[in-house]
């Protein structure tokens, strides 16, 4: 990928794609193409045909998903599943058919087995059952994976699949309903100060554990991984996971934080004095997915924000 080279970001304005169309302008590439919602729709085949026959993009940072909590999962299934099949589905198609030279398709942690061994590594990949609360938007990501696998192995196409654990920062989606714990915990502690209230309710338990990465830093590795030499990039291409090959790379932290100590951490840094109760009636999802970034690290890519230093950033911006 070079500075004038022709780079696709899909869903520049959602919380990945806006970090990453901000790294790659950051580290000067003066070519990048992006389409709002209302120009291009990509859950409409033909429209996704005529983009790319018209525009011709070399590379493809594919971002742009249906995402949401654990409680839009689980209450809109069908939409998770549907939008996110026909996204991917006409991206990698098109780009395949305009002869994208790379592809990094997004996925995210809920793709592993919900009883992984921990930290879980990519070769664990389908050795298990999902999480029921977002097995509809899993599947449609494994699809994709297996979608980037088939191209790559019958065209010879260079398609490969970050998965990225909990991502936050700037550009979030604070909705209390559909947004991620860490928005919705940014959101809920920075009302409580500034309203002078005595209670935060939040959902399930307090004990699962997640591993959260900073935007800018998911947009950091994956510009990393697009750049790599054909030797380094081909390699993974042809990651020899466990029985079967898929071209997949986990994006992460390698560390994690229970909600309850996440909750303690988003109080303290926001100034929040009152009580937190956790709302058992709400699941907790799966327990535990923390990413094994091994391969990453080897690859000489390691992230930066620690979790304090990016929950002052965004408590920042929302506030601003
Ligand atoms: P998940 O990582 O796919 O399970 O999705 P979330 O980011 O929505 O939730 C992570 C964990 O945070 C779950 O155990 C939730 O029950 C818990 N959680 C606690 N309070 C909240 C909240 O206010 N909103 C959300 N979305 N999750 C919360």
């Amino acid at each position: 990928m070079k500075a004038d080279s022709k780079i696709y970001v899909a869903g520049h304005n959602g919380l990945a794609g806006s970090a990453m169309l901000r790294n790659l302008n950051e580290l000067g590439f003066k070519n990048i193409i992006t389409k709002n919602h209302d120009e291009l729709d990509l859950i409409d085949i033909e429209a996704t045909s005529n983009f790319f026959k018209t525009e011709k993009p070399e590379y493809v940072f594919l971002a742009a998903a249906k995402v949401g909590g654990i409680h839009a999962n689980n209450t809109y299934p069908a939409d998770y599943f549907f939008q996110n099949i026909s996204i991917q589905t006409n991206v990698i198609h098109n780009s395949y058919l305009n002869d994208v030279k790379r592809l990094l398709f997004l996925g995210s942690s809920c793709i592993y087995p919900k009883d992984s061994k921990q930290p879980i590594k990519e070769e664990y990949l389908f050795s298990g059952p999902l999480e029921k609360t977002n097995s509809p938007f899993a599947v449609a990501k494994l699809s994709g994976i297996a979608m980037c696998s088939s191209y790559n192995r019958q065209y010879n196409t260079k398609y490969l699949g970050a998965m990225s654990t909990n991502l936050y920062g700037p550009g979030d989606n604070y909705d209390l309903e559909n947004g991620h714990v860490m928005a919705a915990l940014i959101r809920k502690f920075s009302e409580a100060k500034k309203n002078n209230a005595t209670t935060v309710s939040l959902w399930g338990s307090g004990n699962p554990r997640r591993e959260f990465l900073y935007s800018d830093d998911l947009a950091k590795a994956c510009i990393f991984l697009m750049t790599l030499s054909n030797e380094k990039f081909d390699s993974l291409l042809q990651n020899n996971l466990g029985s079967k090959s898929y071209p997949i790379i986990n994006i992460g932290t390698g560390e994690d934080i229970s909600i309850k100590d996440l909750s303690l951490l988003i109080a303290k840094i926001s100034g929040y004095k009152g009580k937190v109760f956790f709302d058992k009636t709400k699941p907790d999802g799966v327990l535990r997915k923390l990413l094994n970034v091994d391969m990453l690290h080897d690859l000489g890519w390691s992230s930066k924000t620690v979790i304090s230093e990016g929950v002052e950033k965004v408590l920042k911006n929302f506030n601003a």
